[in-house]
């Protein structure tokens, strides 16, 4: 029973509309329950009455028609009470009310449940059978159950149609900051690929324009994946890329692959639609059964490629696709993949419906310094190509904003700007403070990064690789050659500078979509090094493949992410030794040597606050992940948007970990860097320097202007000040340091 209802909820989840939700749950629940007749009736307030709005059972030409008015029937008698009514014998209730239309009168027994959310009714839940016995408890909770999953599908439903007709949007929409920045640009919404399993089987008498239609899809697929190589060519960042995507044109190009849908549209007279699902699905479950990984790869190659065809079939996207001009992408998901496929020169910013700051599509936004809002509720429809204002910093977004708002917000953007070329301008200079203090700024990056010779070779190194990003972009896990290709183009990019790659950090909402790691509490899961620990093959191929690129370069650094305690480190060490004298001796038999790298570990967990003597002499260096120790140490999920307000960096607890790790740090003579989003921003810059921190690593788009910041500060200043705190009132230390950083010009930093 409990497995039954599951299923349900989950598929109530997933229903795409609420329509669809009512008419999977029905049909189940009818099933489950041993039922003859499953029902929703759904309030109507401002009528006073309920509408029977979906059932299997009662008769279809009553569904959406049929209205009782509040109160009358045993269904108005179950939104009275707010409670659950079983009965044997309906007929004989006193309040039972007969309505012809609907085709009950072979019913007898009846349990009907309110649909309730916030205390407000939104409808009832009926079960009926034709036999006259009650339904038992278990039945009982198992409707209530669902009555209140499907309420909130209800009431997100409704606070959606209420945006839509009224299609105006009052005021912000707030979400969560994913990557800083405004951007104003009409929204290029982004639907979901048709799901093939989504496709019925249609015929039809017209197969000439079916077979032209289809002729055209794969035309259209064919356009966009050659100007979707063409643009990833031109960037060797992504020159991993291109080949998935020539594998799809070779296949749509096969001749004997476009003639099996023709020839099952002319034969069994299909529409273009069914042809593809039923000829492609014929072919993936052949190579599924294969056997070989390769096979298996293909059959996804196919599944790939139907979805494209079909999704062209379905929404011809391309028609919407003029992307000359700069737009606002949001989607329901949006992706690392989806934000690729969209020119970086008309992206002018990212909204998306699900999704948290630590996705990829988040990551990479932020590398890509283009302004992103997440987790925000939006009807899609009813604001594609509308004008949006995305206020990455404050993490809303406004729809339709009026014209005083919306050159408020131009102005904004245009002074950023300026400030970007001012702060640009003196990139290479040396970053020393005003007090002679040097302090050493790296990069964080997961791709090649679009950076000026000359730049590469004045920044600190590069703090963190995220390993994950290059797996991300992958349709399989890479080979350890492949690994070894894309960790020496990178290495060889920064050859000047130290280069710190980090070990695969996946699982928690960071998901290889080839490797999904399905837990109930994701976040305090089997992520990062926990997960490369239980796979050692994983890790042991993840270092080979860093030693053997670091060979040329000798500029290599190691990290593992998520450490939480000595056994962890102690083992990883163990694993890089091994891979260490494997790829040292391959090289010798060559004539070469290889340097054995600097290695860390990561203060993400809290548990590490306590053992940094215990891992000290196992580990070269500490680097401090702020983002996730943040998260764990508040105990708020960093990618839920519902308790957003609550993951503040700030939080007195926070900043007194860090001023500890930095003084028990010292002691033990480990160098230590912080690595997190904290760095980015101007006042938590301050706060670390102030705490003792000189070593910082950050994304690309926020580098120019804290160099340029912390030339203007004098550090001495900002420590005494940080020092004379107790961490117990932040708000004054902020106000503090903000007047300290006004008062050397720099207001422009600290008050946005
Ligand atoms: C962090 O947690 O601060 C960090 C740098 O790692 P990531 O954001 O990749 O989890
Ligand atoms: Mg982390």
């Amino acid at each position: 029973m409990l497995t039954l209802l599951r299923k349900i909820i989950e598929s109530v989840i997933a229903a795409p509309s609420l329509q669809e939700a009512m008419r999977n749950l029905v049909a189940k629940t009818k099933e489950s329950l041993n039922a003859d007749c499953c029902s929703i009736y759904l309030a109507e307030p401002k009528e006073n009455r309920f509408r029977l709005a979906s059932s299997d059972g009662l008769l279809a030409e009553a569904i959406g028609k049929t209205t009782l008015p509040y109160g009358d029937g045993l269904v108005g008698l179950v939104g009275r009470k707010l409670e659950p009514i079983n009965l044997a014998d309906a007929p004989a209730h006193p309040n039972f009310k007969y309505l012809p239309e609907v085709g009950e009168d072979c019913f007898r027994s009846f349990l009907g449940v309110p649909i309730v959310e916030q205390r407000e009714l939104l409808g009832v839940l009926v079960a009926q059978r034709k036999a006259s016995k009650k339904f038992d408890e278990s039945d009982e909770s198992f409707m209530v159950t669902l009555a209140a999953q499907l309420a909130s599908k209800i009431a997100h439903a409704q606070m959606l149609n209420r945006m839509q007709a009224a299609h105006s949007f009052s005021g912000p929409i707030r979400g969560i900051a994913a990557s800083k920045g405004r951007a104003v640009a009409p929204a290029f919404v982004w639907y979901p690929q048709l799901d093939m399993d989504q496709v019925a089987i249609v015929h039809t008498d017209d197969i000439f324009t079916q077979i032209e239609l289809f002729r055209q899809a794969v035309f259209q697929v064919q356009l966009d994946l050659d100007r979707l190589m063409l643009r990833l060519n031109q960037t060797s960042a992504r020159s991993e890329v291109p080949e998935i995507f020539e594998i799809y044109s070779m296949m749509i190009n096969d001749s004997s692959f476009s003639e099996k849908i023709v020839r099952a549209i002319g034969e069994q007279k299909l529409m273009a639609v069914s042809a593809v699902k039923l000829v492609c699905q014929e072919m993936i479950s052949q190579l599924a059964t294969g056997g070989s990984r390769y096979l298996q790869d293909r059959a996804v190659d196919i599944k790939d490629v139907a979805q494209r065809i079909l999704s062209k079939l379905a929404h011809n996207q391309a028609a919407k696709y003029n992307l000359d001009s700069p737009v606002i992408l949001v989607a329901d998901e949006v992706s690392a993949s989806l934000l690729m496929e969209i020119p970086t020169r008309v992206l002018k910013g990212v909204v998306s419906l699900k999704g948290s700051v630590n996705s990829h599509a988040a990551i990479m936004a932020r590398s890509l310094n283009i302004p992103a809002v997440m987790g925000v509720e939006l009807p899609l429809d009813a604001v594609d190509r509308r004008t949006i204002v995305v206020d990455g910093n404050r993490g809303e977004i406004i729809v339709d904003p009026d014209s005083a708002v919306k050159e408020e917000y131009l102005e904004i953007i245009s002074r950023n700007r300026h400030l970007q070329e001012l702060v640009e301008k003196e990139f290479c200079q040396p970053v020393v403070s005003v007090d002679g203090q040097r302090v050493y700024v790296a990069l964080n990056a997961g791709l090649n990064v679009d950076m000026k010779p000359e730049e590469k070779r004045v920044i600190d190194g590069v703090g963190l690789y995220r390993t994950e990003i290059p797996f991300l972009l992958q349709r399989s896990f890479p080979t350890e050659l492949e690994q070894e290709n894309f960790y020496s183009e990178f290495l060889g990019a920064f050859r000047d500078v130290p280069v710190c790659m980090r070990t695969l950090d996946v699982g928690g909402d960071k998901q290889l979509p080839y490797f999904r790691i399905e837990e109930s509490n994701p976040a305090l899961g089997w992520r990062g090094i926990r997960m490369t620990l239980d796979n050692q093959s994983m890790l042991m191929s993840q270092y080979r493949a860093m030693l053997r690129a670091s060979g040329k370069f000798e500029n290599l650094s190691i990290m593992i992410p998520m450490v939480t305690s000595a056994e962890e480190v102690r083992e990883a060490r163990r694993l890089l030794d091994e891979a260490f004298s494997e790829v040292s001796e391959e090289m010798a038999d060559a004539g070469r040597t290889l340097k054995y790298p600097k290695f860390g570990a990561m203060i993400e967990v809290p548990s590490m606050i306590y053992i940094l003597e215990d891992i000290a002499p196992l580990v070269d260096f500490f680097s401090i992940g702020s983002n996730d120790l943040t998260q764990y140490l508040l105990a708020v999920d960093r990618s839920n948007s519902k308790v957003s307000d609550l993951y503040n960096p700030y939080h007195p607890a926070v900043l007194r970990a860090l001023r500890d790790i930095r003084r028990r740090l010292e002691c033990l003579d480990r160098k230590v860097d912080v690595c997190g989003e904290m760095c980015g921003d101007a006042t938590g810059m301050l706060l670390l320097l102030g705490f003792g921190y000189r070593i910082f690593s950050m994304n690309l788009s926020c580098m120019a202007k804290i160099r340029y910041l912390i030339r203007r500060i004098d550090v001495s200043r900002v420590t005494e000040l940080v020092e004379k705190n107790d961490l117990k009132d932040i708000g004054v230390l902020r106000e503090q340091l903000t007047e300290y950083a006004c008062s050397q010009g720099l207001q422009r930093f600290v008050c946005e």
